[in-house]
């Protein structure tokens, strides 16, 4: 019997905020806004980790990092040899499980740290990694934009089977690369005044400090943005944000290309569609850039899901987590044997409270747990800024701004032993870890 087709959409490095259907107000996501209307939105959704390693590998096991083992990105140990964790075989992931259930899979992802290698290829057929900011999302020959043919000749190919593609792209990450059209499409001067002395080595000059950087940082493209732009400068910051809505409005525009064959084939009433991200982008709200602390720029995500079998136009304000996207596929699926996991389905989450909380953990950056009320933050062990540890009162200060850790310092002992229930709630079998490394 034809079961529901699932394609997972994980948008690395996509904050929800910066979306129109989560209140933007640049006209960054016409298409993902229309998904919203069609679908589910989850307007409160936390990701496990600020990494994409890590995050991604709680959205594909429903565990959280302890528990899945990769508790942090591909590290450089130096320019040509990386090292890496890989998932123990004994942890299903959604495309193992969908594959024992007689689906078709494949992913089509830009690698680095979704690399096949680190478990993320288990369970399927075909795990696609094009490397590029871009990977599968690109322009064709007639310049119209598409996603590269690939995906879509697969889902065309099979469109008759029980299908699971997952799509990963790194094309609203850092150096925002995109096309031309796209790096001028909110304010026209940002590229030049940005992304050509930081990526496009126009100038002698230029490519000469970015080798000396290159060399300084091991290509740690945090190092090299804070060196181009003056974090002071709101202007310079505008600017990094204008091309990052421009990578979004592109991405947008390759997802409306998918969806057109989606519907072009009659898919759309049998195809489950799930959108998200691993983690943000922070823009110097708490005096960073990229995406290297645990504040909610980089923790809130989006979650849309639109299914045959789910109410459309809902929006659902609790706190829900990236760990909960495996179980509640699986129940719109109908597959009730599932693995000891620390998710549970959403579906009910439009009637009833599930009370959840959210937490995410990084091995070198520290971990955070939050309920609607207040959020805990501590470093777990010495990160790039060595801070105190923060509790902040997400009702009176959303923004978290006002560190009021002295001032309720039982709070925060409370939240910690949330935490460490939360983390230990499922006494799920601790991983084998396993080193691998990666020779470039
Ligand atoms: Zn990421």
């Amino acid at each position: 019997m034809k079961k529901l087709n699932v394609i997972l959409i994980g948008i690395d490095t996509l904050r929800a905020d910066h979306l129109g259907c989560y209140g933007y107000n640049r006209l960054t996501s016409p298409t993902i806004d229309e998904l919203a209307k069609k679908g589910v939105i989850f307007k409160n959704c936390f990701a496990q980790a600020p990494a994409t390693a890590p995050s991604f590998m709680s959205i594909m096991t429903s565990r959280y990092p302890t528990y899945h083992g990769i508790g942090e990105n591909i590290g450089g140990t130096g320019r040509v040899i990386c090292r890496m964790y890989a998932l123990d075989p004994a942890i299903p992931t959604l495309a193992s499980i969908l594959k024992k259930n007689g689906y078709q899979t494949a992913a089509f992802t830009t690698g680095g740290n979704v690399h096949p290698l680190m478990g993320f290829g288990r369970g399927f057929d075909y795990y696609s990694v094009k490397h590029g900011w871009t990977g599968n999302f690109r322009l064709d020959a007639g310049k119209r934009i598409l996603l590269s043919d690939d995906p879509r000749r697969w889902i065309r190919e099979n469109a008759r089977e029980n299908f699971f593609l997952f799509l990963h792209t790194y094309a609203v990450h850092n150096p925002w690369d995109p096309p031309k059209r796209y790096r001028k499409f909110f304010v026209p001067e940002a590229e030049e005044r940005l992304i050509v002395p930081l990526f496009r080595n126009k100038t002698k000059a230029d490519r000469a400090h970015r080798k000396q950087l290159s060399e300084q940082t091991r290509g740690d493209t945090y190092h090299t943005l804070h060196s181009f732009v003056n974090p002071e400068k709101p202007e310079d910051v505008d600017c990094l944000k204008a091309l990052y809505d421009g990578a979004i409005r592109y991405v947008d525009e390759c997802i409306a290309a998918l969806l057109e064959t989606v519907n072009a084939l009659g898919l759309s009433e049998n195809t489950i569609i799930v959108f998200t991200s691993d983690h943000g982008e922070e823009f110097m709200e708490h005096g960073m850039l990229s995406h290297l602390q645990l504040y909610n720029e980089l923790l809130r995500v989006p979650l849309i899901i639109r299914a045959p079998n789910l109410k459309k136009s809902v929006a659902v304000d609790q706190i829900v987590r990236s760990i909960d996207i495996l179980p509640t596929i699986l129940e719109l699926l109908h597959i009730r044997r599932i693995p000891p996991v620390h998710g549970v389905s959403l579906i009910p989450a439009s009637r009833k409270n599930l009370n959840l909380l959210a937490i995410a953990e990084t091995e070198t950056r520290g971990c955070a747990v939050q309920n609607k009320k207040y959020k805990y933050i501590y470093p777990r062990y010495k990160s790039y800024k060595i801070r105190t540890d923060e509790l902040y009162d997400l009702e009176k200060d959303p923004e978290e701004k006002n560190n009021i850790l002295f001032e309720k310092p039982r709070i925060a002992e409370k939240m910690f032993s949330l935490f460490e229930e939360e983390l230990h709630r499922e006494n799920l079998t601790p991983p084998r870890r396993k080193i691998m490394y990666l020779i470039k």
